[in-house]
């Protein structure tokens, strides 16, 4: 049986299984368990998480797709880094991008930058620069792997190794849920992993440009994403169910 084949319930069986192997194997092997379970799409930000999982994927030589998602928002270090990793680890990154009508359909709507003006406004960009290209990328994937961690945010405590996605019908695979920032830290020493330059600059986590700015000491990791926003679990929608994240009116799509 494929996991294109199985039901719903049987999924969320599967990933409950999956989730307790996951604690006793290292990132190789639960990249390895990952990408037998059929094909698998690592969707990378670039962040120093998601470069690990490139490395591991790269000098693991392992049947794992790796995409982003190129927002026409990002840094241009962020843009540089993307050529930088596949020289790296001899891996191919393949760039989703908004599809121009959307974008042009949000700037009449709200203004280019009109995710400065509500929260509303911000999900509906993020819609259409993130969540539409990512089910694209998405399409017809069994797994989707990801770099969140427990000890990003609040928001992100609880994330299991291995869980079902039921709105995308797939496994979603987090094989770095437990490893703390320091873990990460000392693996992109060891393995020369290239990382942005903004990090070093006070940027913990990066997004687009215009929704990211330097932490404080002191502050959480990810205070920097929408700062605008007084929501302490403010995230962009990728990881948490679509529903609850409004798009651009039908009538501008
Ligand atoms: S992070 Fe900002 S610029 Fe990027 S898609 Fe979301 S709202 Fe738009």
């Amino acid at each position: 049986m494929t996991i294109h084949d199985a039901s719903g319930p049987r999924l969320a069986e599967l990933a409950a299984t999956l989730d307790a192997q996951f604690e006793k194997l290292d990132l190789a092997g639960r990249l390895s368990l990952a990408s037998g379970l059929g094909r698998a799409v690592f969707t990378t930000s670039l962040g120093m998480e998601d470069q690990v999982i490139a490395a591991a994927i790269g000098l693991g030589r392992l049947d794992i797709e790796v995409v982003t998602l190129d927002t026409g928002r990002l840094f241009a270090e962020t843009l540089a880094l993307i050529d930088g990793t596949e020289a790296r680890f001899g891996i191919a990154i393949r760039r989703f991008h908004p599809d121009r009508a959307d974008v042009d359909a949000y700037a009449v709507q709200y203004g280019l930058n009109g995710f400065y003006e509500s929260v509303e406004a911000r999900h509906a960009c993020c819609h259409v620069r993130k969540l539409k290209p990512l089910a694209r990328a998405l399409d017809g994937a069994a797994v989707w792997v990801t770099g969140l961690r427990r000890s990003q945010s609040g928001n992100r405590a609880a994330t299991p190794f291995v869980e079902y996605d039921a709105e995308r019908a797939l496994l979603k695979v987090n094989p770095l849920a437990d490893w703390s920032l320091e873990r990460i830290e000392a693996y992109v020493e060891e393995q020369a992993v290239p990382t942005n330059p903004l990090h070093r600059r006070g940027y913990p986590s990066i997004g687009c440009e215009p929704c990211t700015r330097a932490i404080k000491p002191g502050e959480p990791e990810r205070a920097g994403r929408w700062w605008w926003e007084n929501d302490e679990k403010r995230e962009c929608g990728l990881h948490v169910p679509d529903a609850a994240v409004p798009s651009l009116s039908s009538s501008s799509l």
